[in-house]
């Protein structure tokens, strides 16, 4: 069984009622080993993971939205291609570039997707579009883009997408016949998740899915509650990974819903053994990680990985992923700043779930 970096940070000992921000970012999990990657190839992605974070955190620290600060974070690893979403997004069979993403807002569930989109720069913006400007939640394809279009977001021709590393990734595994996984070796699709200091979450993902994906696959990044999924009563989760298995498990969903029954059961807690009491055991118990770790496990169980990272309202930023790498950061206002490409390197105390 593969291990799980299960770290968290708990970050929100909240006494004095100071108001506090959280974020989680990830780049993709996968197969990564410290020897198989160059200082330069390392220090570059380091470098794209903080440029996400800062920008991220700027929004925060300055009393923005999590919505807007999941945004604000996503954006830059889409224009980077080092990143599986936006600019260096994989090709599909045909050898398109189709994008998909999709954006949570914790505050009052309210969701907004897009998947198969070719010309949309920034997809997560039009996700966030469909969110707040349409009466729906996912649009596919020719009807976003004009739904764009009517918006006035900004496209980019599909040579802005293309890179020639996933073209060749693309033609490597049709001429050997292999499978994405045997080509790609990581997921890079890219999340964000965050809490305000309004006490609100968001969660958002954007990718270009997974290399040679034919007859309109969807993974399960643009669908709210598999890739996706934030509510203020217990948390917010971005994911990446196998997208089949993310959906069939109902990974973002999952993780939600098991810690809002846990939470409820702590605040009935509350009324037998005093507030006090229950809010020292919920700080200590480690919910969050426990129940992120056995939804991965359940992935892993079927025969899938990834990774997930997640915010609760108690601004606990932490991951938990089946590979032997994740790219990701965190950063919070008690001053934790992190970013990390392997298993085990978070400076934080390892949590109580022992690793495999
Ligand atoms: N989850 C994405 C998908 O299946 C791939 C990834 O995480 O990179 O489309």
């Amino acid at each position: 069984m593969a291990a799980f970096a299960t770290v968290s940070a708990p970050v929100s000992a909240d006494d004095h009622g100071e108001k506090h921000w959280s974020i989680a970012i990830h780049g993709g999990a996968g197969t990564m080993s410290p020897d198989k990657m160059t200082p330069e190839k390392r220090a570059e992605y380091e470098v794209a993971l903080q440029t996400a974070l800062d920008a991220g955190k700027a929004v925060l620290a300055n009393g923005g939205s999590a919505v807007d600060a999941v945004k604000a974070a996503i954006i830059p690893m889409e224009d980077n291609p080092l990143f599986n979403a936006g600019r260096g997004a994989v090709f599909t069979w045909e050898g398109r570039n189709e994008l998909d993403a999709s954006i949570m807002d914790g505050r009052d569930r309210s969701a907004g997707a897009v998947t198969g989109v070719t010309t949309i720069k920034n997809p997560i913006l039009l996700a966030d579009k469909v969110r707040t400007d349409s009466p729906h939640v996912f649009l596919m394809g020719e009807g976003a883009e004009q739904f764009a279009a009517e918006r006035g977001l900004e496209t980019a021709p599909p040579e802005w997408f293309a890179t020639e590393h996933r073209r060749e990734a693309l033609e490597r595994m049709k001429a050997e016949q292999v499978s994405a996984l045997e080509v790609d070796h990581k997921f890079g699709t890219v999340g964000a998740v965050a809490l305000d200091m309004d006490g609100n979450l968001a969660a958002g993902t954007s990718t270009g899915g997974m290399t040679g994906k034919r007859w309109g696959r969807i993974g399960d990044s643009p669908v709210i509650g598999a890739g996706t999924y934030a509510d203020n009563r217990s948390c917010a989760v971005s994911a990446t990974g196998w997208g089949e298995y993310f959906i069939r498990v109902g990974v973002a969903h999952e993780i939600c819903t098991r810690l809002r029954v846990l939470f409820e059961g702590v605040d009935a807690m509350s009324t037998e053994v005093g507030e006090d009491e229950a809010q020292d055991w919920l700080l200590h118990s480690n919910l969050a990680q426990g129940v992120s770790d056995s939804v991965m496990a359940e992935v892993e169980e079927l025969g899938g990985d990834g990774g997930v990272i997640l915010v609760t309202p108690e601004g606990d930023a932490l991951f938990s992923f089946n590979t032997t790498g994740m790219y990701r950061g965190r950063a919070t206002s008690d001053g934790v700043n992190e970013v990390a490409i392997f298993g085990g390197e978070e400076s934080a105390e390892p949590s109580s779930t022992p690793d495999h």
